[in-house]
């Protein structure tokens, strides 16, 4: 590790000097708890000025350092990083002061992520804050222990795994579930470690067996054996009857391989050595969930007659599914957000519209424009198809959209140019839904021009207002005529495809 920043070395001296005296409930000195969240925030490699602002974090709120004071010595930035959180923690638990923008959702999580869908560093920071908490939890009375392991478990880990921090999200419900339920983690804790003892022999042989085709092929591969956490066995009983020998991934097999190609690659050479279970093949590469999961799993049965889960990925889905947007990655990616929302870029990954929308959606608010909650959830959350361009890119648009919607999320350009569209290898017209899944080309001519019959073949807002503003640009009289031009009908471009 390199050495301290002078600015990073004042804001530990501020920071000590302002909560001197003060104590944690361990009996500690009180600046272990931001120096800890400190720590993780480098963990997570998060960029200087949120570490500044997670020494600091505290600060405002229990203490006598102002904002003025903060921004002064540590930027703008900081200060602002540092009034989210303090804005999230004043209010108990974060959401009284979003109650009164949006009294009708009683989605935590959703309020949680507008108030800071500005800066998803404060977030960010919060998180790192409630881990070391959580941590730490043991000081505090019976009592407050649950109600913050609850809040944890029904906010805070969904959030990092909107995030995409698997590491984080099972760090937290793994803890909380530990207090809120303790009898019953130890019981499940227990039935994992009788089942792993059970089936080790078994898991062995079957991995062997793989690590023996991979070498015959050549193949690098890294293998490593996941337990299903506590928390979502637990989870996952109680969809199935608590029959634990209806769970088929309490253990798992995690190859790890280079490229995409060879994930299926390895697919193929284990359900050559093993027979799949029907119905448990999941290809969440070319589908990924919701939060930008990708992997492929399969379930297996040996000739042991043990039922197997492979889970097969690229280094690359790894760290993005243990690390997800924490990391200088992130940060990066945050950036990004704000180059695309000014148009400076054309491709943000897909996992990260979401972001986009809660940046476009608090600034509503804070005009005080009213939002669609119902409409933001799906949004967020749901309403999403992804598709593929030929190169493998993965594009995320509304469901509902067609090819030029496809074609303005790449490029205005390749969307005002466009002239005919290629779906799954097949030429489609640009009225098209496209689905799940699907392999989107998009033709272009150099002379094409965008035409008012087009509005009628957008979906997304993204695409319609693009295209609004070349219509306005290139027609001047344009907003003043409702109807299309029947002379620039698209059939008639279609064919000088
Ligand atoms: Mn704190």
């Amino acid at each position: 590790m390199s050495k301290p920043s002078p600015r990073l070395k004042q804001a530990i001296e501020v920071a000590t000097k302002a909560h001197e005296g003060q104590l944690r409930k361990t009996g500690e000195p009180y600046i272990i708890h931001p120096l800890a969240v400190k720590k993780i925030l480098e963990e997570w490699n998060m960029d200087e000025d949120s570490i500044i602002a997670g020494i600091l974090h505290d600060t405002v709120e229990d203490t006598d350092l102002t904002l003025r004071e903060i921004e002064d010595q540590f930027g703008l930035d900081v200060a602002f990083l540092v009034n989210g959180v303090t804005k999230l923690s004043k209010a108990r638990s974060g959401m009284k002061d979003l109650d009164e923008y949006l009294p009708e959702t009683g989605d935590n999580l959703l309020k949680l992520l507008i108030a800071t869908g500005q800066d998803v560093r404060v977030l960010i920071i919060k998180l790192a804050d409630r881990l070391h908490n959580l941590r730490t939890l043991s000081a505090l009375p019976p009592e407050k222990q649950k109600k913050i392991a609850r809040e944890s478990l029904e906010v805070f880990a969904p959030l990092a795994d909107r995030l995409q921090m698997g590491h984080v999200r099972v760090e937290i419900e793994e803890t909380s579930f530990r207090y809120l339920d303790p009898r019953r983690f130890e019981f499940l804790e227990n039935l994992t470690k009788e089942r792993l003892k059970q089936a080790d022999k078994k898991l062995k042989n079957a991995q062997h067996a793989v690590e023996d085709a991979l070498k015959r092929e050549k193949i690098d591969y890294e293998c490593d054996g996941r337990v299903k956490s506590i928390y979502s066995l637990h989870k996952k009983l109680a969809k199935y009857n608590q029959d634990i020998n209806r769970i088929y991934d309490l253990i798992a097999l995690r190859f790890i391989v280079k490229d995409i190609t060879t994930c299926y690659l390895v697919l193929g050479i284990i359900h050559s050595l093993f027979r799949p279970m029907e119905g448990r093949v999941k290809d969440y590469i070319s589908l990924p969930k919701i939060n930008g999961y990708q992997s492929l799993h399969t379930t297996v049965i040996t000739p042991d007659k043990q039922i197997v889960e492979f889970q097969i990925r690229t280094h690359e889905m790894h760290e993005y599914a243990e690390r997800g947007l924490a990391a200088t990655f992130f940060y990066n990616e945050q950036k990004l957000t704000e180059a695309y929302a000014e148009g400076r870029v054309s491709k943000l990954p897909p996992q990260l519209h979401w972001i986009r929308e809660l940046q476009e959606t608090s600034a509503k608010l804070a005009k005080g424009e009213k939002v669609d909650t119902d409409k933001l959830k799906l949004n967020l959350f749901a309403d999403k198809i992804f598709v593929r361009t030929p190169k493998g890119d993965i594009i995320d648009l509304p469901r509902g959209s067609m090819p030029l919607d496809f074609a303005y999320r790449l490029h205005s350009e390749i969307g005002a140019t466009c002239t005919g569209a290629i779906v799954n290898g097949k030429m489609v017209s640009l009225n098209t839904k496209l689905k799940q899944g699907d392999i989107v080309e998009i033709i272009t001519t150099k002379n094409q021009k965008p035409n008012p019959g087009w509005l009628d073949k957008v979906f997304s807002k993204h695409a319609r207002s693009k295209l609004l503003s070349q219509l306005n640009a290139a027609l001047p009289n344009f907003s003043a005529k409702k109807e299309p031009n029947p002379n620039q009908d698209l059939g008639k471009n279609k064919k000088k495809a």
